[in-house]
């Protein structure tokens, strides 16, 4: 019977939720927002499944396969405008639907929670693009792909790197009309702070907030912001990482799940079929891609992945690229993100606290914020922001 004694080791998937015959597992959220497994000790039937399925205690090493790369822009500038990075999902998911397939990704509820939930239309796909930068709650959808599996369906599933491993973990055998495709994954912040974000913003904002982008394209792909919308669905807030207390909450790894700091995900080699994330430095690769509108690297692992990719290049500007180069210095695809000494007190006080003196006392808009926040908006109206960030990067060694 699974029992979470070190909270690192659990990353929340559900999976073994999901496999137990006698349903005696639920997921319940902790003090910091996170949902983990409690078993019912007297309902178990000690069959061992949950361990048997579970990421975590199953996570494999990384064995060196036939990769293919590429870079990606899908065509469509709408959808590409409304996707994170080049669109590359939309691209996938898009083939899924035209086979008659369901697709599954991350999408708000209607108080701005996380879920996965299952789009069979074009329109409803719109739903999981854009990043969403917490903890999508897997619920039940594993249970509901073996179904639509069984039945013979085509699915895509789509998440983070340990979400993909519970589902492969629970399904227990390969499916030819299963398509995985995950992220590269930073981290994923505490849904509670989200929630107390939200409620700030709410009250600042004097409305309702009904939907939020954490990756706007607003000033353009590599200067995005968080964008809420009002309750009559009008854009009432755009900030960039500058100023935005939510993604310096995310980028300063203050409030990730555990698992997040130890993650055993983070590996070139995937058993997805396409690893999906941001291209920033698009210049490097070739100078007629990069025009600020968002890009894709993909990351194709398996054979299935690339006959799918083949259906759906005409739709799509990609330039292919040696996979050794497509990953060379992604610290994100390789390395955990180093917990910040405040997490602990920042995730004590967001259980308490009131939202705006818990956002204001750690990340204070003061005067360095604002200063950096004019910078950037300078280089940005003149038309220098791209360069000024490659030169950035130069100095850094991102690139
Ligand atoms: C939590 C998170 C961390 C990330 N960290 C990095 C990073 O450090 N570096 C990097 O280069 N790229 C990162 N990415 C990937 C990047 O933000 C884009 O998602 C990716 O490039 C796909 O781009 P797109 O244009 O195809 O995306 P979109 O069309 O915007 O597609 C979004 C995809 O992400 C999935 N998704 C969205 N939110 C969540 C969530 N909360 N949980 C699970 N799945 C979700 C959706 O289901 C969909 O498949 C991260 C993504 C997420 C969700
Ligand atoms: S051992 Fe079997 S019955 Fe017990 S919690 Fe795990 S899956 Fe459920
Ligand atoms: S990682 Fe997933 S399968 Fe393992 S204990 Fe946590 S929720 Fe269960
Ligand atoms: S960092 Fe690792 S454990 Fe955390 S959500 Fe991403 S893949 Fe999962």
């Amino acid at each position: 019977m699974i029992e979470i004694k070190d909270k690192k080791e659990c990353c929340g998937c559900g999976s073994c939720m999901n496999i137990c015959p006698v349903h005696c597992l639920r997921m319940e959220t902790d003090a910091e927002g996170f949902l983990y497994p409690v078993a019912d000790a007297e309902a178990c039937i000690d069959c061992g499944l949950c361990e048997k399925v579970c990421p975590v205690l199953n996570a494999g090493e990384d064995i060196p396969a036939d990769q293919s790369a590429y870079l990606l822009q899908y065509r469509n500038a709408r959808v590409r405008r409304q996707s994170t990075s080049g669109g590359a999902f939309t691209a996938i998911a898009g083939y899924v639907l035209r086979q008659g397939g369901v697709v599954y990704g991350a999408a708000y509820d209607e108080s701005l929670r996380v879920h996965h939930k299952a789009a069979e239309s074009a329109g409803a796909l719109a739903a999981f693009r854009g990043s969403k930068y917490v903890q999508s709650d897997t619920e039940s959808t594993f249970s509901e792909v073996r179904e639509h599996l069984n039945a013979g369906r085509l699915v895509c599933y789509s998440g983070t790197p340990c979400q993909i491993e519970g589902l492969l973990g629970f399904l227990q055998k390969p499916y030819e009309k299963l398509i995985t495709v995950d992220v590269v994954c930073h981290a994923v912040p505490s849904p509670l702070v989200w929630e107390r974000y939200l409620e700030m913003q709410g009250r600042k904002l004097g409305t309702r907030i009904t939907d939020a982008k954490f990756r706007e394209k607003h000033f353009g792909y590599q200067y995005s912001t968080m964008t809420l919308m009002d309750q009559d669905g009008q854009e009432c807030y755009a900030q960039g990482i500058d100023t935005d207390q939510m993604l310096r909450a995310f980028f300063s790894n203050v409030c990730d799940r555990p698992s997040c700091y130890d993650c055993r995900f983070k590996k070139r080699y995937r058993k997805s079929d396409f690893t999906i994330w941001d291209c920033y430095p698009v210049y490097a690769f070739d100078k007629r891609l990069d025009d600020d509108k968002g890009t894709n690297r993909v990351l194709i692992h398996t054979q299935k992945g690339r006959e799918i990719f083949e259906q759906i290049r005409e739709r799509c500007r990609v330039l292919e690229v040696d996979p050794d180069r497509l990953t060379a210095g992604v610290k994100e695809m390789f390395e955990s993100v180093e917990e910040s000494p405040l997490r602990e007190q920042f995730l004590e006080d967001a259980a308490c606290m009131d939202a705006q003196v818990l956002f204001d006392r750690y990340f204070p808009v003061n005067t360095k914020v604002r200063l950096e926040r004019a910078a950037r908006r300078f280089c940005y109206r003149t038309g220098i922001y791209s360069a000024a960030k490659r030169a950035a990067r130069k100095i850094l060694k991102k690139d």
